[in-house]
């Protein structure tokens, strides 16, 4: 797959109808202040244009949060002319949002057909009605067999469906009939999580207090083998420790720049961005970062230039999770040094152990490796 080294555009909506137990991404419930938020969004872009004084060609806008698909078309269009206003947008641009069956009509998805987004990610997570409720989720499996189907008849033909496995109790039957509906829609693209306990969320606080018990790792690692199996036995690609698509063609192009270091801007309460061998982010608050903006301030809660060591160790983590894994040429135009050299010991037991290859000039994990992939780039740490 060629890489795009062109530039990524996000935008975090920070409001829920209501928060799910295990989520840790910003966002709030108290959709009062949705108008003043977009107004000064709107403000965001174009005080950030300015101040970058952006040249770059980009080729993906990502709508994420939260939950976009609370918003109204005209929102939402006022947002895209905005930003098509101050940045240079490619014709093909690939232009996501992310929904939730349960805020969903065909009226609004043709709608944002009409706008330009040509993918669309479904939050389904399951197809198990108990493990929504588990997971505090908003809607039905009915809302999320609509939603799919509703998208098709739209026109949209790029659908990635969003599923989480290892939820406490999770059967092994459960998890087989949720990949298996998943499947039977065809998805162009699948992101299967392992749900993870993030400090500051209720599921943290029911599972130290016992109220809930995580599944054990074997279990974890299973679960993830069977999707695995399922999804490559019916022709997915699996090119990210989480993430498998059709084709090639269908691989998310918003997320490969996060995992190969491409440049990207992001907007919005809590929004990163990476630009310059600098990163930056947002505060995580819609009333700190409204009056911010009122005062035309941009609303950062921290900035830091990266020192050469970081910008290495942050390379080998995201390219390692990717299928690609490490350009070794590019690894060493770019930071002028031979990967495989620098980490002789590192890779040679990698190797040796079939957890890792080298092929076509990159190095990078197999199948076998990706299951313990959290544990491989400890070693690749450089200071
Ligand atoms: S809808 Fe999505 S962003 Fe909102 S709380 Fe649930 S998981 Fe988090």
């Amino acid at each position: 797959m060629n890489i795009s080294r062109k530039s990524g555009l996000y935008i975090h909506i920070p409001f829920c109808r209501s928060k799910c137990g295990y989520c840790d991404f910003y966002s709030i419930e108290d959709t009062s202040l949705t108008s003043t938020f977009i107004n000064v969004l709107l403000t965001e872009i174009e005080l950030t244009a300015s101040q970058v004084k952006v040249k770059n060609q980009f080729d993906t806008l990502y709508i994420g949060g939260g939950t976009p698909s609370l918003l109204s078309t005209n929102q939402i269009n006022d947002i895209i002319n905005t930003i098509s206003k101050y940045f240079n947008l490619d014709n093909d641009c690939e232009i996501t949002i992310e929904v939730n069956p349960g805020t969903l009509d065909p009226t609004q998805l043709k709608q944002l057909s009409d706008l330009g987004i040509n993918r669309i990610s479904i939050g389904v997570q399951s197809f198990i009605e108990d493990e929504l409720q588990l997971l505090d989720r908003i809607h039905t499996t009915d809302e999320s067999i609509n939603a799919i189907a509703d998208c098709r008849q739209v026109g949209f033909n790029n659908i990635n469906l969003d599923l989480i496995f290892a939820l406490p109790n999770q059967t092994t039957d459960n998890w087989n009939y949720t990949l298996k509906k998943a499947l039977s829609f065809l998805p162009e693209h699948l992101s299967v999580y392992n749900l993870t306990y993030e400090k500051e969320t209720p599921f943290y606080k029911n599972l130290m207090e016992g109220r809930i018990h995580r599944l054990d790792e074997e279990k974890e690692i299973e679960y993830f083998s069977i999707a695995h199996s399922l999804l490559t036995d019916s022709g997915y690609k699996h090119y990210e420790v989480s993430n498998y698509a059709r084709s090639e063609f269908y691989y998310s192009r918003q997320n490969y720049k996060y995992w190969q270091h491409v440049p990207y801007l992001g907007f919005g309460p809590s929004a990163h961005s990476f630009w310059e061998n600098s990163r930056w982010a947002n505060i995580r608050s819609v009333s700190g970062y409204i009056s911010k903006l009122r005062q035309k301030e941009l609303p950062r809660s921290f900035k830091e230039k990266l020192k050469t060591h970081q910008l290495i160790s942050e390379h080998i983590f995201l390219a390692l999770r990717t299928y690609q894994g490490v350009f070794l040429i590019d690894f060493e135009r770019h930071f002028g040094i031979n990967f495989l050299k620098k980490f002789v010991r590192e890779t040679q037991e990698l190797i040796d152990n079939k957890l890792a290859i080298i092929h076509d000039d990159f190095f990078k994990l197999t199948e076998k490796g990706m299951l313990i992939c959290d544990e491989i780039l400890l070693k690749f740490t450089v200071e």
